[in-house]
């Protein structure tokens, strides 16, 4: 039985983009289960009155899920504890570097930014702590963030790789984003790590998501490895653009669901604009 899901963040109203997400997920549970779920870590970003709009959203357009949906800020405590494990196990480091101070030393370094995203690649600066210092650091009460060590990560977990239902077997390359962050100053989890055990507590068996994530997967995957987790099978499927090729946004409030709603746009409506 599939076990997929729908993860929006409530930054924002749902667009036609989220719908074509949210129903190809709901589509393809197919008599299996379908979660919803709300990742609002960050609470500088989400809002609760973006949880209740999503929640009234999806019903309005014919989705259920069993209730209550996992809200990740109720969930702490979880992602916590796997970032506890990746501790014991030697593979995160605190990084005390400010962002300015990141940008300085990978122009230094000569790193060129993610192929991607242009993000900058974290230059590695903190990685070469002494433990001694380390740990005075932390005492001091110095903020940290929680750096993976990828390199020594993926060595110890070998080999990996993912199957996708539009590219077939993936092999993972985890060192794409260099040591990503596991957990932040103000927030004590990321993305990557409380979607990743999120998605192995709640049995996910197939991850359904926007192509913008498919790089995310290599990381997700090395995470998995060294978590003990099982892989779910992924589906990354295309973005939805609007008549002038420019991908949904949330600040375009002609697409959002709400919008369309008050327009007179029935669910039937939305699925005849989306399949
Ligand atoms: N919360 C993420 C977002 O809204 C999606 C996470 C996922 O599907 O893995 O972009």
């Amino acid at each position: 039985m599939v076990v997929t899901r729908f993860a929006p963040s409530p930054t924002g109203y749902l667009h036609l983009g989220h719908a074509f997400s949210a129903l190809s997920a709901f589509r393809s549970a197919n008599g299996g289960t379908f979660f919803l779920r709300i990742e609002d870590i960050d609470s500088s970003r989400c809002k609760p009155e973006f949880t209740d709009a999503i929640l009234e959203d999806l019903a309005w357009l014919g989705l259920d899920w069993p209730k209550p949906a996992r809200r990740q800020s109720e969930h702490m405590a979880d992602y916590a504890a796997a970032l506890d494990k990746l501790k014991e196990m030697g593979l995160v480091y605190p990084c005390f570097c400010t962002r300015r101070e990141i940008e300085r030393d990978a122009l230094r370094s000569g790193l060129a930014p993610h192929p991607e995203d242009g993000t900058v690649i974290y230059p590695g600066t903190c990685r070469a702590l002494s433990k001694d210092e380390r740990a005075a650091r932390l005492a001091s009460g110095e903020p940290a963030t929680w750096r993976l060590d990828v390199e020594a990560a993926a060595k110890q977990a070998g080999p990996l790789s993912w199957v996708d239902r539009s590219r077939g077997k993936v092999e993972a390359l985890p060192q794409i984003f260099g040591d990503v962050v596991l957990a932040r100053k103000d927030v004590p989890a990321s993305y990557h790590l409380s979607v990743t055990v999120d998605d192995a507590l709640q049995g996910v068996s197939l991850v359904t998501r926007g192509e913008d994530l498919f790089s995310s997967t290599h990381v997700h995957r090395l995470l998995q490895a060294l978590l003990g987790y099982d892989t779910p099978e992924y589906h990354h499927h295309r973005l939805l653009t609007d008549s002038s090729g420019k991908r949904y946004a949330k600040r375009d409030r002609s697409a959002t669901l709400r919008d369309l709603r008050a327009e007179g746009k029935t669910p039937e409506d939305i699925v005849k604009m989306l399949f």
